[in-house]
């Protein structure tokens, strides 16, 4: 008898229907002699409105509450889910996550799992009932609820697979597996059968939301056996797997995007030792994320332009701590755009290759798209580019990778 984690996102639960036909997952895995938990989302569409409605009041809100508000839509699908369960003749049991509890640190609206009391919520499983589990919520060091960062369900759910030792995570959601771009704008992505972690880990924090990052770190990290596949098609999906479980791998095997970035450009700043470090300082006290960065020395010799990025959502944030540091710093101005997208090309066969990075510069050149910002790691290119070639370069790069369906 196998332990499976089944986790539904937003639109598998996205109606009374769709929890019905989500429920029949369940008892299909619990007819073939399977122990499952089940991990849910809100309804599709329903944390966005929870973030609205604190918009509404205030955008810069208290997050313990902004937590408590935003965490209320998996609340209602795992009741629903449970009572769908107990309809079709299983014994189920919704679960929150303070009741379980899911143990978090203290950072509300991105907080990271510390751990998962096993107690009554375990037994309840090996008792034979189906424990049904809202995820994207836990519990801070002051009892209080905290939310995962959006698309924190996968983290629940993979993090549970871990705690109790599960054979197999299943996410099922609205595509059939990874592709090697968004299938919702690279027409001709591919389906990929099997995907190693850490390829899949680039992609997430490059942009693909098929999963959250912090859920293929954890996969990874405890060796979780996570599938990704469709709740409205019975297709085999994507398995995330070990490298070695791979025999050929792709030179590239996936493009990823995000339009959640923007760029800032300090013009003229001294060019003198610890210039970079007064300037990053105060963004990483004010909790600002940075992401790329490339400094040019001006012809003179005297000053440096400073170009970096962050998420397009601490934009404003980043411009007032910057110019509230314009003494101290000594920039001449600043220049910046909000609307840039960060594209990347990810895999693992990139280490034993060389010319991966000159073929994407070509073929965005061909299109005329413009090259801002540059950076690279071992698996990864990623370039910066105006917005509004977004999904020229994406198509591009696919079809000049041999990426293409055929
Ligand atoms: P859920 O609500 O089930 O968690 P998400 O919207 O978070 O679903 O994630 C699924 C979406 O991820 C797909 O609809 C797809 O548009 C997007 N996506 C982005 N990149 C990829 C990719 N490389 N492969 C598959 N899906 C991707
Ligand atoms: N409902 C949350 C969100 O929309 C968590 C999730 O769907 O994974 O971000
Ligand atoms: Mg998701």
């Amino acid at each position: 008898m196998a332990l499976i984690v089944q986790k539904f996102g937003g639109t598998s639960v996205a109606d009374m229907e769709r929890i019905a036909s989500a429920a029949r997952l369940v008892e299909s895995e619990v007819a073939q002699g399977n122990k499952v938990a089940v991990v849910v989302s809100a309804m599709a569409g329903e944390t966005n409105k929870l973030v609205k409605y604190i918009s509404a009041i205030s955008p810069t809100s208290d997050m313990k509450e902004h937590d408590t508000v935003v965490s209320a839509g998996e609340q209602v699908t795992a009741g629903l889910m449970a009572l769908e369960l107990q309809k079709v003749g299983l014994k189920a049991r919704s679960w929150l996550g303070w009741q379980v509890p899911l143990r978090t640190d203290d950072s509300y609206g991105k907080a990271r799992i510390k751990g998962i009391g096993p107690g009554t919520f375990a037994r309840s499983i090996s008792d034979g009932q189906v424990a049904v589990l809202a995820g994207f919520q836990g519990l801070s060091s002051g009892n209080r609820i905290t939310t995962l960062g959006r698309g924190g369900s996968d983290t629940t759910a993979v993090a549970l697979a871990a705690a109790l030792g599960a054979d197999r995570c299943d996410i099922f959601t609205d595509v059939d597996g990874v592709y090697t771009s968004d299938p919702r704008i690279v027409a001709k992505a591919r389906k990929i059968s099997k995907i190693t972690y850490e390829e899949m880990l680039e992609m997430a924090s490059l942009g693909a939301k098929v999963l959250q990052t912090r859920s293929v770190e954890l996969a990874m990290k405890y060796r979780v056996k996570l599938q990704v596949r469709s709740s409205f098609t019975d297709v085999e999906g994507t398995l995330v797997v070990d490298e070695n479980e791979i025999l050929e791998h792709e030179l590239v095997s996936g493009i990823a995007h995000s339009r959640d970035e923007s760029k800032i450009t300090l013009i003229r700043v001294a060019d003198r030792p610890g210039i970079a470090a007064s300037i990053f300082g105060p963004l990483t006290e004010a909790n600002i994320n940075v992401d790329m960065i490339v400094q040019n020395v001006s012809e003179d010799g005297a000053a440096t332009d400073l170009t970096f990025t962050v998420n397009r959502s601490d934009y404003e944030h980043t411009l007032n701590v910057l110019r509230n540091n314009k003494d101290n710093l000594g920039f001449e101005r600043i220049a910046s755009d909000p609307g840039v997208t960060k594209i990347s090309v990810v895999g693992v066969g990139m280490r034993s290759h060389s010319g991966v990075a000159q073929k994407m510069f070509n073929a965005l050149a061909e299109r005329g798209i413009n090259i801002q910002v540059i950076s690279t790691s071992e698996i990864k290119v990623s370039v910066l580019i105006s917005e509004e070639y977004t999904e020229l370069a994406l198509r591009a790069l696919h079809s000049a990778y041999d990426l293409d369906e055929n």
